[in-house]
């Protein structure tokens, strides 16, 4: 910034070298650091927060639920989480495992009877004394031994806590796991001992993340015969960014290139570009990174702001803030290798009417719960109405089934809308009725947080030693059978794999040339997935007129087109290092601020506070610097974050997330994790799974395998479909439930099990229940895993009729049938056209019904 333009008056200046087009408005002397990202070491006024493991554990889940005000997201009803809670444990029949604190569940494990029978008198004994039953099983065959559940230490609930703060569920394979073939045996007990070691494995890395854990300290304590899962599990959570991820220097120094491994191009130093150039380069991997800016961290920004020749300091983020829970959150596990002490934004949110008067605290209860409530009988109706709702826009919904509302009321509806608009980044009229929050079951637990000094920090040490190139805006990609090369301006560079993490906005505007041209549907997934828009105007003042006891608090509107201007203030006063305070600009109001000149938003939330603090006799003075935020014109992002439009799923995500080119090209960032979307610690995570699936690629590729095609156009196809089917299953029973085609007896019929939906509620105590609780009713609905299997309609059939429950047939189903269960993708192409003839004749039925004018067969069901 040039300091010619200081002067006593406010001067409104634009920072053009910048390449967010924010504004910065300087009423006094200042001194704009450059690049504050570079520059985060200030700690300001850091709260108190526990670092140990334990502690940090505890004293993030027993806080009070998140008040829904301040909420990135849909507020949840409190009512309806209660009555999701189940207990981790209860899913399962085995006493015995219960008291380790891991259970095999029922359904999940066809050969638990005898097993179990014998191992529930070892685990009595142990639990008595010996911490291993190394003795015992030195006297067994093998192959007993293979069907005995391991004990590592007595901690096996703890260590299931542990898992799911994780992100794994305590007691059953995800997803994931299952297609990378953790286990040969998914529902044996195999799957039961490998749950132990991994979760034994988690814990003792999360004990202290600034080591580096290697397999050989758990050899010791996994037994002999169970080398394979112990194997299995570490190249697991090593190789997707489970466990010895970050910026510790134990971590740090492990890296080394290893001459072997491909070239990776890495595009854009964001956090999904730095996560992953971290990864490859921890796996030996030889790595560039392109950044088109001049600095790193993307939407990531920690700007420094300073006035009265640096006596007034505030360090502040005008892109990603919160750390949206912070239960196994891989940013807090960054923050604590940092040793930085997190800052839980409090409870406490005012919301002031138009007037600038406090909102009857009654009155705004009410309309809250309302709100809530009118979601909820949104999402009723969206399950009545079935696809139709994909074309149906949430602001219809909302408008649809709202009551009257008196100009009070209205005026805190709008506020509401205006939280959903912020934190979908996206109108409400063109968010998908149906998907807009998919994402829902997968949140962070735990508190909302701030990191003291802004999260530039994080990103300080993420750079360390990555070798990026700035100022390298990438214009062309190029990709085929031989490698990569990749334009930026005048040079070229080539590669064996590239990796692309530019923003959704940034693949809209279609600035980056694909060559070949991205298959239709990623193209079609971009099309369809939204970009939305988030402000934000920052104001450094001389002094925190509006108290430290807050960090939020909002404000109402009457103009439901204004509902968005200022609607939510974050106080950054205790964490930013001087009195700084941000007003976000959501929904409409957020396009128009882009164009607004900074004196008129200025001058405009000056009214705002002046409205609201005035009149209680605090006078607030002018800032003594702003800054407007225009992520919109910025070219390096063209938005602030994704959302699910309408006409868009869920489904988006993953398309966006495919690699194309027989695995030379892959993608991360925010809009490619259908969990978690549109926040900083998804696009972490992005950039840790494609590194494990880059890492994947060039090992298939270094032993001369032929490279699987990507899933071709018609098995994706096929996958969603799948998912359509099985809406309204032919045959449902217990865990399972059926499809097949109705026409023929010979026909295959596709098998799904549920493992996590029927849980049952457990009255078991546990000493930290209140944690289990709160854990499992974050991770009860995500929990809810689906294994397939194909197999003819008549042993399908048949497999309803065995007697004694979900146990028996799945007893009956591997060892009669000798089927196993897979992963979806694990079904293979063998069932895709099973799947389109099913798809097929329930197309033809509908149309047949619909000219018969009578109803289609009802599906059979028993319960
Ligand atoms: C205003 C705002 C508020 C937010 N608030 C929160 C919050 O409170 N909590 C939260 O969790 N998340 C929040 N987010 C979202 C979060 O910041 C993002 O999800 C996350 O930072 C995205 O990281 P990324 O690596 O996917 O993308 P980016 O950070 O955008 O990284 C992509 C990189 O690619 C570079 N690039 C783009 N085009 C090119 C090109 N052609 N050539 C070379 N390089 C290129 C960009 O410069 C950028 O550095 C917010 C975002 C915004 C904008």
């Amino acid at each position: 910034m040039d300091s010619s333009n200081q002067n006593s008056h406010p001067q409104i200046t634009n920072q053009s070298s910048n390449s967010l087009q924010f504004t910065i408005h300087l009423p006094q002397s200042s001194n704009i650091d450059s690049n504050p990202n570079q520059d985060p070491n200030s700690n300001p006024n850091p709260s108190e927060n526990p670092s140990s493991n334990a502690a940090f554990v505890q004293n993030q889940t027993v806080s009070a639920p998140i008040p829904k005000k301040r909420r990135r997201g849909r507020p949840r009803n409190p009512a309806s989480s209660v009555s999701q809670v189940k207990s981790i444990h209860s899913m399962h029949t085995s006493s015995s495992l219960s008291s380790v604190g891991v259970s095999v569940s029922s359904s999940s494990s066809g050969r638990v009877g005898k097993a179990q029978m014998e191992n529930s008198s070892n685990q009595a004994s142990n639990k008595n004394g010996s911490t291993s039953d190394s003795g015992n099983l030195s006297r067994r065959s093998t192959n007993d031994m293979m069907d005995e559940i391991i004990v590592i230490n007595k901690e096996a609930t703890a260590e299931a806590l542990i898992a799911l703060t994780a992100g794994f569920p305590a007691d059953s394979l995800t997803e994931e796991e299952i297609d990378y073939g953790v286990v040969s045996d998914v529902d044996g007990i195999e799957q039961v001992n490998y749950i132990l070691i991994r979760n034994h494995i988690i814990t003792r890395w999360r004990e202290n993340v600034s080591r580096f854990v290697t397999k050989e300290m758990f050899v010791n304590v996994v037994p002999k015969h169970c080398g394979a899962l112990l194997d299995s599990a570490y190249s697991y959570l090593v190789a997707h960014g489970y466990i010895n991820f970050g910026v510790a220097p134990a971590i740090k120094e492990r890296i080394s290139v290893d001459p072997s491994k491909p070239n990776v191009i890495v595009i854009g130093a964001g956090l999904a570009g730095l996560a992953a150039a971290r990864q490859l380069m921890a796996f030996g991997f030889k790595v560039v990174v392109l950044e088109g800016r001049k600095r790193a961290g993307g939407r990531v920004y920690t700007k420094k702001l300073e006035a009265m020749g640096g006596k007034k300091v505030g360090f502040v983020d005008l892109g990603g803030s919160v750390l949206t829970g912070t239960l196994g959150n891989p940013l807090g596990i960054l923050a604590r290798q940092l040793s930085l002490t997190l800052h839980k934004v409090r409870d406490k949110c005012p919301l002031y009417s138009v007037d600038g008067k406090p909102v009857d605290p009654d009155l705004d209860k009410k309309v809250e719960d309302d709100f809530n409530q009118l979601l909820d009988t949104v999402s009723k109706h969206r399950q009545m109405m079935g696809e139709v709702s994909q074309d149906v826009s949430l602001g219809a919904a909302l408008e649809t089934f709202r009551g009257a509302l008196s100009e009070e009321e209205m005026n805190l509806f709008n506020w509401h809308i205006a939280n959903l608009e912020y934190a979908n980044a996206g109108l409400v009229s063109r968010l998908s009725l149906a998907f807009w929050d998919q994402d829902d079951p997968y949140d962070m637990g735990g508190d909302h947080c701030f990191v003291p000094g802004g999260n530039g920090r994080l990103i300080q040490a993420l750079v360390e030693n990555v070798p990026i190139h700035y100022g390298k805006k990438v214009d062309a990609i190029r990709y085929g059978n031989d490698g990569v090369q990749v334009a930026a301006g005048e040079k070229v560079y080539k590669g064996d794999m590239v990796l692309c993490t530019v923003p959704l906005g940034v693949l809209k505007n279609g600035s980056i040339d694909f060559i070949p041209q991205l298959p239709q549907r990623k193209l079609d997934g971009i099309k369809r997935l939204g970009f939305g828009l988030l402000n934000k105007v920052i104001l450094l003042f001389s002094h925190a007129f509006w108290g430290t006891d807050l960090d939020t608090f909002g404000h109402l509107s009457d103009d439901p087109s204004c509902r968005g201007e200022f609607f939510l203030f974050y106080s950054y006063a205790t964490v930013a290092g001087g009195a700084v305070l941000i007003g976000l600009v959501a929904g409409e109001a957020a396009h128009r601020f882009e164009i607004m000149e900074p004196v008129v938003a200025v001058a405009r939330v000056l009214r705002v506070l002046r409205g609201i603090y005035e009149p209680q006799g605090i006078e607030v003075p002018e800032p003594l610097q702003s800054v407007c935020t225009r992520w919109a014109s910025d070219p390096f992002c063209c938005g602030s974050y994704s959302n699910v439009a309408v006409g868009a799923s869920g489904d988006d995500y993953d398309i966006l997330a495919e690699s194309v080119g027989d695995g030379r090209l892959f993608f991360a960032g925010e809009a490619t994790t259908r969990r978690y979307p549109a926040t900083m610690h998804g696009a972490l995570l992005s950039g840790f799974r494609e590194a494990a699936n880059m890492a994947h690629y060039a090992k298939i590729r270094a032993s001369g395998l032929k490279i699987e095609k990507n899933p071709s156009e018609n098995a994706y196809a096929c996958a969603s479909m799948l998912a359509d089917l099985f809406r309204a299953p032919d045959v449902e029973f217990g865990c399972f439930a059926l499809i097949f085609g109705r026409k023929r007896a010979d026909s295959m019929a596709i098998l799904r099990v549920t493992f996590g939906g029927q849980r049952k509620k457990q009255d078991q105590q546990y000493s930290n229940k209140l944690l289990f609780e709160q854990l499992q009713s974050h991770f009860n609905q995500q929990m809810d895993l689906h294994v397939y299997a194909l197999l003819s309609k008549q042993q399908a059939l048949e497999l309803r009729e065995v007697r004694g429950g979900d146990e028996a047939k799945l007893n009956h189903l591997s060892e009669k049938f000798g089927v196993k269960l897979v992963g979806r993708k694990g079904l293979g192409p063998a069932a895709d056209p099973v799947i389109a003839s099913i798809k097929a004749e329930r197309i033809r039925g509908r149309r047949m019904s619909k000219s018969s004018g009578g109803c289609s067969k009802p599906n059979i069901k028993t319960v």
